[in-house]
């Protein structure tokens, strides 16, 4: 399944809607500029391999081109496009002054020393300097890219053009300039978006089943999160598969059986899952917090959730949310949920661009006042227009977007 086509149709929905033309669409699909090159790392026994790198530069019609950076075996440029298409949306939903641009390296991390990693990760600066810079170009970690990696891209990029900001990278670590509420940044917008729609459809929180699928960056700060809220974290899976249990999971030993043992399945109590199985079990609100395309033609019809939050970028394909739709459960819209990373990141570069540093709590006001803002936005939008949240965010994005452009 190919993500970008699935974002096209996406698109195409919305754009009916607007009663955009023909031309207007067009150029809404086509990305500015694609980077595809070759990364030669030196490997710590002496030999030398070579990792595809990527950069798309999407639309930056509202603002530089904005969107994290994946290291992961899958990355292609198809998946590429995808994500910084999303990113041109998701800043124009959340109304901030950015564009949508996204990069990867197809490369199975786990298998790097930290060295090799290092020279991975500053070769794929060496090879984009020239396209990137705080008003050009800002990277992010997505998966499997983290505060230090940043650090170590900001660092060389700040070598190779003399650039003394750090704004040209975000999600760095505090000390290197990185933001306050950063790291939980993600989790905590999509806390926001959750509270706001439960309320709009009278939904409480206490005791409310949670399963979230992806047990990373993401899914865990947003898991300690909504149980401190009052709801019940009933299963949580990795790549290796899940653990379930009505009653709650205790998250703090779920963690610790992961960092022990490697994934969430060697927690001791609770049943065992696949991950397919983990996306159909009887909760209230369904979170995927992994990868693309998980919530299908061919399973949509299983879940039992009456929300689907979507924290992860692309994981229900159109085909599923028509499916969805039509049993009445409200899918909360990647582009709206996952959006408090990419709201932080703009106060980090922000905050870099005017040396200051914000408190924590400061951040945090300024988030919640953002994602509430676009969740109303898009809510009203699906009332007025009778189309489900993903239609509605889009309609907000894009005429955003559109307007931006002429
Ligand atoms: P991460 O690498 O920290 O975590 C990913 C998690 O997903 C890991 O626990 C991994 O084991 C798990 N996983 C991988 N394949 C899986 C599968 N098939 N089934 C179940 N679990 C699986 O990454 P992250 O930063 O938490 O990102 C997760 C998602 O959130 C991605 O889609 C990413 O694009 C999106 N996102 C991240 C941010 C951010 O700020 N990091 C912002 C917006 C969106």
């Amino acid at each position: 399944m190919l993500a970008f086509s699935n974002a096209m149709r996406q698109l195409d929905g919305a754009a009916a809607h607007l009663g955009l033309d023909l031309g207007e669409v067009a150029k809404l699909k086509e990305p500015d500029r694609i980077y595809e090159f070759d990364i030669p790392v030196a490997m710590d026994d002496g030999s030398q391999k070579s990792f595809k790198g990527y950069r798309v530069q999407f639309n930056n019609a509202r603002g530089p081109y904005k969107g994290g950076i994946r290291f992961h075996p899958q990355v292609d440029l198809d998946e590429v496009k995808a994500l910084a298409f999303w990113m041109a949306i998701k800043t124009a939903v959340v109304n901030i002054p950015m564009g949508g641009g996204k990069g990867g390296v197809s490369v199975n991390p786990k298998e790097l020393s930290q060295s090799e990693l290092e020279r991975l990760a500053r070769g794929w600066v060496q090879n984009m300097a020239q396209h990137i810079g705080p008003h050009q170009d800002v990277p992010a970690p997505d998966v499997n890219t983290n505060p230090k990696i940043m650090d170590w891209m900001a660092d060389e990029y700040g070598k190779i053009s003399g650039d003394k900001t750090a704004a040209a990278f975000t999600g760095k670590s505090l000390e290197y300039g990185g933001s306050e509420g950063r790291g939980t940044a993600t989790g905590q917008g999509g806390f926001y978006v959750l509270e706001e729609l439960a309320a709009s459809l009278g939904m409480q929180s206490a005791g409310r089943r949670v399963v979230i699928q992806g047990f990373g960056n993401v899914g865990y700060h947003f898991a300690q999160l909504v149980q401190r809220a009052g709801y019940v974290i009933a299963g949580v899976s990795d790549s290796k598969g899940g653990v379930y249990d009505a009653n709650g999971l205790d998250l703090e030993a779920v963690m610790k059986a992961k960092q022990e043992k490697g994934s969430v399945i060697d927690y001791a109590a609770g049943t065992k899952v696949t991950n397919q199985e983990m996306l159909e079990q009887e909760c209230d609100i369904l979170v995927p917090a992994a990868l693309e395309n998980q919530i299908t033609a061919e399973n949509a019809g299983a879940v039992r959730a009456k929300i689907v939050l979507e924290l992860a970028n692309g994981p229900t394909t159109p085909e599923a949310d028509g499916i969805l739709w039509s049993k009445k459960i409200y899918v909360a819209p990647d582009v709206l949920t996952n959006a408090g990373g990419v709201t932080v990141s703009y106060f980090e570069w922000g905050q870099n661009l005017a040396r200051e540093h914000w408190s924590e709590r400061e951040v945090l006001a300024k988030l919640e006042l953002v994602m509430k803002n676009a969740f109303n936005a898009v809510w009203d939008t699906h009332k007025k227009h009778g189309v489900e949240l993903r239609t509605a965010a889009f309609m907000v994005a894009v005429r955003r977007i559109v307007d931006a452009m002429e």
